[in-house]
């Protein structure tokens, strides 16, 4: 017989208390909020939805939803049950379902929790025929596949699913599509013409909801009027939705980060030339170098594919990672940082004791974006919320 009871095979289980590695993602819903007052400024006239899927990007659903509450129109998120449970803590703002829903039996509690689905394809206006006709939402938005090629109605398409709703008797329709290269050089132009070329034959007079975060700030043209929604999620948590393009990251776009990601030197190493670090010894050490350990790995949400060179601050200085990123640790250059002994603050990124380091930057050098950064951070890092 095992002796492990069902409490100790629950995986999702964190020990209480204080947690003494050092490692800590630390909250700052300020600058949430901070984020969400530029997003008005951007957004003009236009409402807003606040996009708080995948967990408010790993900064937590709810405690975003409740800092943002009064400073966004609604919230954007996928799942029914996630929407349901914001519901049950409070949330009277309307809710947006990005993939609508993904099978009839879902229909009646969006109805019931007043939750509105994006209708992307055939198969969702088939389930609301389906329901009876007092079980079908008041008001969808419908995605027309403007060129991005995953979800929505092809253009052609998309009078059709209008009449199809009306038919059903769903009349509260909002215009829906998304930019597949509002973060390139390539634009919104050829989505707009389309975009626009589907509204006034098939939309006419009906709102719209065009603009991610990249849209929103670049093209002013697809944030729309007072009935309109735009749906910015990165630029809220402080990541550029441009990487570090020049004059286009955070910093320039005046966003504060709302996660620092910090740790502290456990260990340091004196190198001598020709001393390789980590495994596959990857980085071999030109001179007499000093080296500092990091409580920080992958199975923490750190890329593992972050090269050598990777940007990392100590006691305030901005440094770079060495070698490859393990498991539990990884290591850093702390030759010139005289002050950097065990226990000195590190900042893997955000900003905090140990320095300031765009996400941006890091994800840059790790060949991604601060959303999978923001995202992957491991369930085993506490998260504190230093101010609210
Ligand atoms: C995730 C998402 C957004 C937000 O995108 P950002 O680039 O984070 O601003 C907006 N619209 C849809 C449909 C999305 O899935």
């Amino acid at each position: 017989m095992s002796a492990l009871s069902a409490a100790a095979l629950d995986f999702s289980a964190q020990p209480k208390g204080a947690r003494a590695r050092p490692l800590r993602a630390r909250l700052d819903f300020s600058a949430l909020r901070h984020n969400a007052a530029r997003a008005r400024e951007w957004a003009g006239g236009a409402k807003f939805w606040a996009v708080i899927k995948a967990n408010a990007y790993g900064h937590g659903q709810f405690e975003a939803a409740q800092a943002l509450s009064g400073l966004c129109d609604g919230y954007a998120l996928l799942e029914s049950e996630n929407a349901i449970a914001l519901r049950a803590h409070g949330v009277r703002a309307p809710i947006l379902l990005l993939e609508g829903f993904f099978c009839p039996e879902e229909i009646p509690a969006l109805v019931q929790h007043d939750l509105t689905p994006v209708i992307h394809n055939a198969a969702q206006l088939e389930m609301l025929a389906s329901a009876s006709a007092s079980a079908r939402p008041a008001a969808v938005y419908v995605k027309l596949n403007s060129g991005m090629n995953r979800l929505g109605f092809a253009p052609e398409n998309c009078g059709a699913a209008r009449r199809r709703l009306a038919e059903l008797g769903i009349r509260e329709i909002t215009l829906m599509t998304h930019f597949a290269e509002a973060d390139t050089d390539l634009g919104v132009a050829a989505a707009m013409d389309i975009t626009r070329r589907v509204a006034a034959r098939d939309f006419s007079g009906l709102p719209q909801s065009l603009a991610n975060s990249a849209a929103l700030i670049r093209y002013p043209e697809t944030r729309g009027g007072t009935r309109d929604w735009a749906r910015p999620g990165i630029l809220l948590y402080g990541g550029s939705p441009f990487g570090v393009a020049p004059s286009a990251t955070a910093e320039d776009l005046r966003l504060r980060p709302v996660m620092t990601l910090e740790s502290r030197l456990i260990a340091t190493q004196t190198l001598r030339p020709g001393d390789r670090l980590g495994y596959g010894g990857t980085f071999c050490a030109r001179r007499e170098s000093k080296v500092g350990i990091v409580a920080c790995g992958y199975a923490d949400g750190y890329p593992r594919h972050a090269p050598t060179g990777t940007p990392i601050a100590v006691a305030g200085v901005r440094t770079q990672t060495l070698g490859r990123v393990s498991m539990d640790m990884l290591a850093c250059d702390i030759t010139d940082i005289p002050e950097a002994r065990e226990g000195a603050p590190v900042t893997l990124w955000g900003k905090g004791e140990g320095g300031q380091i765009a996400a941006d930057a890091v994800a840059a050098r790790a060949g991604t974006v601060s959303y999978t950064l923001f995202c992957a951070v491991a369930p085993r890092v506490p998260r504190v919320i230093e101010r609210f």
